[in-house]
């Protein structure tokens, strides 16, 4: 059945389509969808400035068919920093993507709002180190695979090295657990996820943190993330 419907939405993924339109995916507090957005790849067109990645948006979409159309759209967030700073963006294309490849059609109404502060902390935080890892564990427990940081998440007592960390078991391994597997992880790994919960920080360690968060990811993706590479190498220059 044709009908007209609003939506908020994040641009997760902009596509070329066709001569001049654009396919974009979106995620709503209702799930992910890809819409077309016609002409969006013509200089003055305002679905194609407005419809930028991590973009938060209102569109009208008009249903018909498999895909929708979108045929109006105004701005509630374009996040300027963000996207004038590569270190940033590089970061938030790392979220955009982890949602993109892990909502279905199902409910997202959580989701949808963790993205939505991280991209914002991403934009405005004086650490985007920080507001990388902050979001990245705040959107791990939006989808139900949170991380237990302040004791082992195998038999609930002090967190006592040397530590392994379970790529998919929700926290670190003790020396007494050990034999749970997974990866060697050091405490200032811990610390640095700790410190960026708290919006501080990670110091060097972020990146041996994020490396165990990627690791988390794939093996509930089932498949490496790809904007990892280019970020890590942004962030490392
Ligand atoms: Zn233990």
């Amino acid at each position: 059945m044709a009908g007209y419907r609003e939506a908020q939405a994040i641009v997760l993924r902009v596509q070329e389509h066709a001569e001049s339109d654009r396919r974009v995916t979106l995620l709503t507090p209702g799930g992910h969808l890809t819409a077309r957005a016609p002409g969006a790849r013509k200089a003055k067109s305002r679905l194609g400035s407005i419809l930028q990645p991590a973009a938060v948006v209102e569109v009208t979409l008009y249903e018909k068919g498999r895909t929708p159309t979108i045929t109006g759209v105004s701005s509630i967030e374009a996040f300027r920093p963000l996207q004038e700073d590569l270190m940033r963006l590089s970061a938030a294309q790392v979220l955009l993507e982890i949602c993109d490849v892990t909502v279905g059609e199902e409910d997202a109404v959580k989701p949808f709002l963790t993205l939505a502060q991280a991209l914002r902390r991403l934009s405005e935080a004086e650490d985007p180190a920080a507001a990388w890892l902050q979001g990245e564990l705040a959107l791990l427990g939006a989808y139900g695979w949170g991380l237990q940081l302040d004791r082992c998440a195998s038999c609930g007592g002090e967190l006592a090295p040397p530590l392994k960390y379970p790529v998919d078991f929700g926290g670190f391994a003790c020396r007494r657990c050990a034999h749970a597997g997974g990866v060697g992880a050091s405490e200032r790994a811990v610390e640095a996820l700790r410190a960026a919960g708290r919006m501080e920080a990670p110091g060097e360690a972020g990146t041996e943190a994020r490396a165990l968060l990627h690791l988390t990811w794939q093996a509930h993706l089932e498949g490496a993330l790809r904007s990892v590479a280019f970020a890590e190498s942004v962030f490392g220059a």
